[in-house]
């Protein structure tokens, strides 16, 4: 039987929790329309108009519920005794994409959501074994903190692995940073989809592509899979003369590239195939354009500043007003609107196409758009545009991003991308990450 104070989980919800303490607090789903809930408590019959006490006027009531909801996050914050965690997640909200609490940079001291992503929180309690050690590492080696301190630290690394720290006699830490430069090589030359990377961190853009790091994703495969396929029909049907291939023709072309080998063998590929197939269906049920081909994955490379860029456009066409670049994504969440209107890819390929002889040939670049075929659609493909009065300012961001890129600065810039980065542990903007061992 177990023992009444014996450490367990208990669910509730925040009106049972009232009179309650617990050690740790977990307030999930912290997502709005979960909480805060502002939907009226209503009959039916509408009671709530017969209720002297409750506002009658809708925003009125809304700013009540907002109230009562607020009390409710008090009350279940000062139930912890240690620690609150709240917890927001997009999985299972209704329009696929959870919105974060109103209520979490409240919590966080912050005036904005962006902020509570983007600052790291402060060094604090650790909450992996890693990031414990990590913390008495840099206690043990801290000149100055007092010397008892520094004594537990190391007393504690030594008793580590009972608390499923790394042995201090297997792992003696991690060496100290060395130089951060001589990643370059001999000759400098970006794609845009550098620029994009590196624009978002530096360190983790070094990392992946300097180093090689990046590592083999199943998602690169899938993309290169549905790439190739399109890349051979689509050239087969301008070679013909057509707009654009079929299902029937891409599906055949699918079956015949796809290795499931490079997809965990079936049953998993047989996941994977179905993927491709209900995307190019979209795709060729959906076509967005009425514009004929003049090129398939065309190389291009275009000068700016001191750097060459190189790349690859996945499809040119043209009408009456001009060239249109286009560039399919098989991912299944498409861009905001703003980030694609000042995408640099899209920016890169049509300031590459206008600089191109032959491309010229066929007019100026009027439009260059990501395609999504792997996201749902009722009536019609997902696309998002960029906005060509950026194009100027685009190649400025671009040539300032190449002598970044040129100077060797690799600074991190941590964002709500950390959270899904693989170097974070060895990321001095982290917690868990800094120096280990100086
Ligand atoms: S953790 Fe964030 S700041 Fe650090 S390298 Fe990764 S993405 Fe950059």
């Amino acid at each position: 039987m177990r023992r009444p104070d014996a450490d367990r989980l208990i669910f509730t919800n925040h009106h049972q929790a009232k009179c309650l303490e617990f050690d740790t607090v977990f307030i999930c789903d912290a997502v709005e329309g979960v909480f805060p809930d502002l939907r009226p408590r209503d009959s039916l019959l509408g009671v709530r108009h017969r209720m002297d006490h409750l506002p009658s006027d809708p925003a009125d009531y809304t700013a009540f519920r907002l109230q009562e909801e607020r009390r409710l996050a008090y009350t279940a914050m000062t139930r912890a005794r240690a620690r609150v965690v709240w917890t927001a997640t997009s999985v299972g909200s209704e329009a696929g994409r959870g919105v974060p609490s109103r209520f979490l940079p409240l919590v966080g001291g912050v005036a904005t959501l962006h902020e509570l992503a983007t600052s790291p929180p402060e060094r604090g309690r650790p909450v992996s074994p890693r990031e414990a050690e990590a913390g008495l590492r840099r206690l043990a080696s801290d000149p100055t903190a007092p010397a008892p301190r520094r004594l537990a630290a190391v007393a504690a690394l030594a008793a580590g692995p009972r608390w499923r720290m790394r042995d201090p006699v297997r792992h003696a830490g991690i060496a100290g940073r060395g130089r951060a430069t001589g990643l370059n090589g001999s000759e400098l030359r970006l794609s845009p989809s550098e620029a994009d990377g590196y624009a978002r961190c530096p360190r983790r853009y070094a990392i992946e592509r300097k180093l090689n790091q990046a590592g083999d994703s199943i998602y690169a495969r899938f993309g290169s899979v549905v790439h190739e396929v399109l890349d051979q029909v689509e050239s087969e049907a301008m070679a013909q003369g057509k707009r654009h291939a079929d299902y029937p023709t891409a599906v055949q072309r699918l079956d015949k590239i796809m290795d499931p080998g490079d997809f965990g063998g079936e049953p998993f590929a047989a996941a994977w195939r179905a993927r491709a197939r209900e995307g190019l269906a979209r795709l060729y049920n959906m076509w967005p354009s009425t514009a004929t081909p003049v090129a398939i994955e065309q190389r291009v490379s275009f000068d700016l500043g001191d750097v060459t860029w190189r790349g690859r456009i996945d499809r040119i066409e043209r009408d009456a007003a001009g060239v249109r670049i286009v560039d399919y994504k098989t991912s299944k969440t498409p861009v905001q609107l703003t980030e694609a209107a000042e995408s640099l890819q899209l920016g890169f390929y049509a300031l590459a196409a206008g600089a191109d002889a032959e491309l010229g040939k066929h007019g100026e670049p009027v439009a260059a758009e990501f395609w999504y075929p792997l996201v749902a659609a009722q009536k019609s493909l997902t696309t998002r545009a960029l906005d060509m009065h950026n194009l100027p300012a685009l190649g400025r961001r671009l040539i300032e991003l190449g002598e970044a890129i040129a100077a060797e600065s690799w600074d991190p810039a941590p964002g709500d991308w950390c959270e899904r980065c693989p170097f974070a542990s060895s990321c001095p903007a982290r917690p868990e990450g800094g120096d280990q061992f100086a």
